[in-house]
Protein backbone atom coordinates (compact mmCIF):
# COMPACT_ATOMS: atom_id res chain seq x y z
CA UNK A 1 0.00 0.00 0.00
CA UNK A 2 1.12 3.75 -0.74
CA UNK A 3 0.80 4.92 3.00
CA UNK A 4 3.21 1.80 4.23
CA UNK A 5 6.07 1.96 5.53
CA UNK A 6 6.95 -1.22 3.32
CA UNK A 7 6.40 0.68 0.20
CA UNK A 8 8.41 3.88 1.71
CA UNK A 9 10.61 3.44 4.43
CA UNK A 10 11.77 7.17 4.87
CA UNK A 11 9.83 9.66 6.37
CA UNK A 12 7.69 11.76 4.24
CA UNK A 13 8.07 15.82 4.63
CA UNK A 14 4.91 17.60 3.54
CA UNK A 15 6.34 21.00 1.75
CA UNK A 16 3.13 23.18 2.14
CA UNK A 17 5.03 26.51 0.37
CA UNK A 18 8.09 26.30 2.25
CA UNK A 19 6.55 24.67 5.60
CA UNK A 20 8.02 21.49 6.29
CA UNK A 21 5.64 19.02 8.04
CA UNK A 22 7.08 15.98 9.29
CA UNK A 23 10.82 17.46 9.33
CA UNK A 24 12.35 18.09 12.73
CA UNK A 25 10.57 21.18 13.15
CA UNK A 26 6.67 20.31 15.14
CA UNK A 27 4.26 22.71 12.81
CA UNK A 28 1.34 24.39 14.42
CA UNK A 29 -1.91 25.49 12.63
CA UNK A 30 -4.04 27.59 15.11
CA UNK A 31 -7.32 29.70 15.25
CA UNK A 32 -10.95 29.52 15.78
CA UNK A 33 -13.08 27.02 15.32
CA UNK A 34 -14.99 28.65 12.94
CA UNK A 35 -15.12 31.83 11.24
CA UNK A 36 -17.17 34.25 12.42
CA UNK A 37 -16.31 37.84 11.21
CA UNK A 38 -13.49 39.51 9.48
CA UNK A 39 -13.04 40.81 13.28
CA UNK A 40 -12.65 37.83 15.14
CA UNK A 41 -10.59 36.21 12.41
CA UNK A 42 -7.57 39.18 12.19
CA UNK A 43 -7.45 39.13 15.95
CA UNK A 44 -6.83 35.39 15.80
CA UNK A 45 -4.83 35.82 13.05
CA UNK A 46 -2.24 38.19 14.56
CA UNK A 47 -2.37 35.60 17.80
CA UNK A 48 -1.40 32.81 16.20
CA UNK A 49 1.54 34.54 14.09
CA UNK A 50 2.49 36.43 17.40
CA UNK A 51 2.76 32.93 18.97
CA UNK A 52 4.55 31.34 16.24
CA UNK A 53 1.79 28.97 14.40
CA UNK A 54 2.73 28.86 10.90
CA UNK A 55 -1.18 27.98 10.02
CA UNK A 56 -4.38 29.98 10.41
CA UNK A 57 -7.47 26.82 10.53
CA UNK A 58 -10.47 28.17 11.21
CA UNK A 59 -14.11 26.29 9.33
CA UNK A 60 -16.43 28.05 6.64
CA UNK A 61 -17.93 24.85 6.54
CA UNK A 62 -18.73 23.18 9.86
CA UNK A 63 -19.81 19.93 10.38
CA UNK A 64 -22.08 21.02 13.70
CA UNK A 65 -24.00 18.46 15.65
CA UNK A 66 -27.20 20.06 15.38
CA UNK A 67 -28.48 21.31 12.10
CA UNK A 68 -30.12 24.65 14.48
CA UNK A 69 -25.95 25.51 15.50
CA UNK A 70 -23.75 27.85 13.92
CA UNK A 71 -23.03 26.26 10.07
CA UNK A 72 -20.25 28.09 9.13
CA UNK A 73 -19.82 31.47 6.76
CA UNK A 74 -18.98 29.73 3.55
CA UNK A 75 -17.03 31.45 0.65
CA UNK A 76 -17.25 34.44 2.40
CA UNK A 77 -15.37 32.88 5.21
CA UNK A 78 -12.68 30.93 3.01
CA UNK A 79 -12.21 34.92 1.33
CA UNK A 80 -11.40 35.73 5.12
CA UNK A 81 -9.45 33.66 5.92
CA UNK A 82 -7.46 33.64 2.81
CA UNK A 83 -6.90 37.70 3.77
CA UNK A 84 -6.27 37.23 7.20
CA UNK A 85 -3.51 34.72 7.06
CA UNK A 86 -2.13 36.25 3.88
CA UNK A 87 -1.81 39.62 5.94
CA UNK A 88 0.19 37.74 8.82
CA UNK A 89 2.36 35.17 6.21
CA UNK A 90 0.48 32.14 7.00
CA UNK A 91 -0.90 29.26 5.72
CA UNK A 92 -4.67 28.22 5.18
CA UNK A 93 -6.22 25.09 6.55
CA UNK A 94 -9.77 24.48 6.51
CA UNK A 95 -12.67 21.76 5.98
CA UNK A 96 -13.93 20.52 2.96
CA UNK A 97 -17.30 18.89 3.88
CA UNK A 98 -18.76 18.14 0.45
CA UNK A 99 -17.46 16.85 -2.62
CA UNK A 100 -19.21 19.39 -4.62
CA UNK A 101 -17.05 22.33 -2.85
CA UNK A 102 -13.61 20.85 -3.32
CA UNK A 103 -12.62 23.08 -5.63
CA UNK A 104 -13.65 26.26 -4.54
CA UNK A 105 -12.35 25.31 -0.68
CA UNK A 106 -9.36 24.06 -2.92
CA UNK A 107 -9.29 27.82 -4.45
CA UNK A 108 -8.59 29.74 -1.25
CA UNK A 109 -6.62 27.13 0.94
CA UNK A 110 -3.12 25.56 1.31
CA UNK A 111 -4.32 22.64 3.10
CA UNK A 112 -7.90 20.66 2.56
CA UNK A 113 -8.96 19.22 5.99
CA UNK A 114 -11.06 16.06 5.54
CA UNK A 115 -12.90 16.08 8.75
CA UNK A 116 -13.40 13.21 11.63
CA UNK A 117 -17.35 12.92 10.78
CA UNK A 118 -15.70 12.50 6.63
CA UNK A 119 -13.21 10.20 6.83
CA UNK A 120 -15.03 7.17 5.78
CA UNK A 121 -16.70 9.40 3.19
CA UNK A 122 -14.93 7.66 0.53
CA UNK A 123 -16.74 9.75 -2.51
CA UNK A 124 -15.11 12.75 -0.89
CA UNK A 125 -11.88 11.20 0.15
CA UNK A 126 -11.90 10.26 -3.68
CA UNK A 127 -12.55 13.88 -4.99
CA UNK A 128 -9.48 15.67 -2.45
CA UNK A 129 -7.50 13.04 -3.79
CA UNK A 130 -7.30 14.66 -7.11
CA UNK A 131 -7.83 18.57 -5.59
CA UNK A 132 -3.94 19.16 -6.07
CA UNK A 133 -3.87 20.17 -2.54
CA UNK A 134 -2.13 18.70 0.60
CA UNK A 135 -4.79 16.73 2.51
CA UNK A 136 -5.44 16.76 6.43
CA UNK A 137 -6.92 13.56 7.38
CA UNK A 138 -8.47 13.56 10.96
CA UNK A 139 -9.27 10.20 12.41
CA UNK A 140 -12.90 9.06 12.91
CA UNK A 141 -14.61 9.20 15.86
CA UNK A 142 -14.56 5.33 15.96
CA UNK A 143 -12.24 4.42 13.55
CA UNK A 144 -9.59 1.87 14.26
CA UNK A 145 -5.97 3.17 13.06
CA UNK A 146 -6.02 0.62 10.15
CA UNK A 147 -9.16 2.18 9.23
CA UNK A 148 -7.40 5.84 9.47
CA UNK A 149 -4.96 4.50 7.33
CA UNK A 150 -7.28 3.21 4.91
CA UNK A 151 -9.11 6.06 4.47
CA UNK A 152 -5.23 7.60 3.73
CA UNK A 153 -4.94 5.12 0.92
CA UNK A 154 -8.32 6.42 -1.10
CA UNK A 155 -6.54 9.72 -1.70
CA UNK A 156 -3.16 8.45 -2.25
CA UNK A 157 -4.43 5.87 -4.79
CA UNK A 158 -6.63 9.10 -6.31
CA UNK A 159 -3.20 10.81 -7.13
CA UNK A 160 -2.62 12.67 -3.58
CA UNK A 161 0.89 11.98 -2.34
CA UNK A 162 0.69 14.68 0.57
CA UNK A 163 -1.48 13.28 3.27
CA UNK A 164 -1.12 14.20 6.90
CA UNK A 165 -2.46 12.33 9.27
CA UNK A 166 -4.40 14.29 12.91
CA UNK A 167 -5.21 12.42 15.81
CA UNK A 168 -8.34 13.65 17.26
CA UNK A 169 -9.49 12.00 20.16
CA UNK A 170 -11.77 9.04 19.79
CA UNK A 171 -15.47 7.81 21.54
CA UNK A 172 -14.92 5.77 24.12
CA UNK A 173 -17.39 5.36 27.67
CA UNK A 174 -15.24 7.96 28.91
CA UNK A 175 -17.63 11.25 29.19
CA UNK A 176 -15.27 13.66 31.77
CA UNK A 177 -13.23 14.66 28.44
CA UNK A 178 -15.25 15.17 24.97
CA UNK A 179 -13.39 12.46 23.08
CA UNK A 180 -10.09 10.20 24.69
CA UNK A 181 -7.46 11.77 23.07
CA UNK A 182 -5.15 8.53 21.35
CA UNK A 183 -1.65 9.57 21.51
CA UNK A 184 -0.59 5.88 21.73
CA UNK A 185 -1.74 6.56 17.76
CA UNK A 186 1.11 8.79 17.24
CA UNK A 187 3.86 5.79 17.93
CA UNK A 188 1.61 3.37 15.97
CA UNK A 189 0.98 5.65 12.49
CA UNK A 190 4.67 6.16 12.61
CA UNK A 191 5.55 2.56 13.02
CA UNK A 192 2.83 1.92 9.99
CA UNK A 193 3.25 4.36 7.83
CA UNK A 194 5.73 7.30 6.26
CA UNK A 195 3.56 10.15 6.35
CA UNK A 196 3.46 12.83 8.91
CA UNK A 197 0.85 13.02 12.00
CA UNK A 198 -0.35 16.02 14.15
CA UNK A 199 -2.39 15.69 17.61
CA UNK A 200 -5.32 17.90 18.19
CA UNK A 201 -5.66 18.46 22.02
CA UNK A 202 -8.28 20.87 21.31
CA UNK A 203 -11.42 18.40 19.61
CA UNK A 204 -9.09 15.18 21.61
CA UNK A 205 -10.47 16.85 25.26
CA UNK A 206 -12.74 19.08 24.83
CA UNK A 207 -11.51 21.17 27.95
CA UNK A 208 -9.15 24.97 27.79
CA UNK A 209 -7.21 22.75 31.19
CA UNK A 210 -6.38 20.02 29.17
CA UNK A 211 -4.92 21.49 26.03
CA UNK A 212 -1.83 22.17 26.71
CA UNK A 213 -0.88 19.25 29.19
CA UNK A 214 -1.83 17.43 25.67
CA UNK A 215 -0.21 19.39 23.28
CA UNK A 216 3.25 18.63 25.11
CA UNK A 217 2.27 15.33 25.74
CA UNK A 218 1.97 14.51 21.89
CA UNK A 219 5.12 16.91 20.74
CA UNK A 220 6.95 14.27 23.66
CA UNK A 221 5.08 11.00 22.10
CA UNK A 222 6.99 12.31 18.47
CA UNK A 223 4.10 14.32 16.50
CA UNK A 224 4.88 16.22 13.65
CA UNK A 225 2.88 19.21 14.95
CA UNK A 226 -0.14 20.34 16.36
CA UNK A 227 -3.57 21.82 15.88
CA UNK A 228 -4.67 24.26 18.12
CA UNK A 229 -8.25 26.22 18.57
CA UNK A 230 -7.36 29.66 19.67
CA UNK A 231 -9.95 32.72 20.09
CA UNK A 232 -9.90 36.18 20.50
CA UNK A 233 -12.83 35.90 23.08
CA UNK A 234 -13.53 32.41 23.66
CA UNK A 235 -16.64 33.48 26.04
CA UNK A 236 -18.27 34.58 23.16
CA UNK A 237 -17.11 31.78 20.41
CA UNK A 238 -19.75 30.54 18.08
CA UNK A 239 -18.05 27.51 18.79
CA UNK A 240 -16.00 25.30 20.86
CA UNK A 241 -15.48 28.33 23.72
CA UNK A 242 -15.18 25.71 25.90
CA UNK A 243 -11.79 24.31 24.52
CA UNK A 244 -10.01 27.30 22.77
CA UNK A 245 -7.07 28.92 24.19
CA UNK A 246 -6.86 32.64 24.73
CA UNK A 247 -4.04 34.41 22.63
CA UNK A 248 -1.89 34.41 25.91
CA UNK A 249 -2.35 31.00 26.96
CA UNK A 250 -1.38 30.05 23.37
CA UNK A 251 1.54 31.99 23.56
CA UNK A 252 2.63 30.32 26.57
CA UNK A 253 2.27 26.75 25.72
CA UNK A 254 4.16 27.78 22.23
CA UNK A 255 6.58 29.26 24.18
CA UNK A 256 6.90 25.31 25.89
CA UNK A 257 6.74 23.88 22.90
CA UNK A 258 9.60 25.17 21.29
CA UNK A 259 11.81 24.72 24.21
CA UNK A 260 10.85 21.27 24.79
CA UNK A 261 11.73 20.52 20.63
CA UNK A 262 15.08 22.14 21.03
CA UNK A 263 15.86 19.08 23.37
CA UNK A 264 14.03 16.19 21.64
C1 LIG B 1 -12.42 20.92 13.27
O1 LIG B 1 -11.21 20.74 13.43
O2 LIG B 1 -12.88 22.01 12.93
C2 LIG B 1 -13.36 19.81 13.53
C3 LIG B 1 -14.65 19.92 13.23
O3 LIG B 1 -12.79 18.73 14.08
P1 LIG B 1 -13.21 17.18 13.98
O4 LIG B 1 -13.54 16.91 12.54
O5 LIG B 1 -11.99 16.49 14.46
O6 LIG B 1 -14.38 17.00 14.90
MN1 LIG C 1 -14.02 22.96 16.84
Amino acid sequence: KLVSREFKQENSVIDVGGVKIGGPEPVVMAGPCAVESMDQLMEAAQAVAEGGAQFLRGGAYKPRTSPYDFQGMAEDGLQMLRKAADKFSLKVVTEVLDQRTVEEVAEYTDVLQIGARNMQNFQLLKEVGRAGRPVLLKRGLCATIKEWLNAAEYVMSSGCDDVIFCERGIRTYETYTRNTLDLSAVVAVKELSHLPIIVDPSHGTGRRSMVSPMAKAAIAAGADGLIIEVHPHPEVALCDGDQSLTPEEFKKVMAEIKRMSAIL
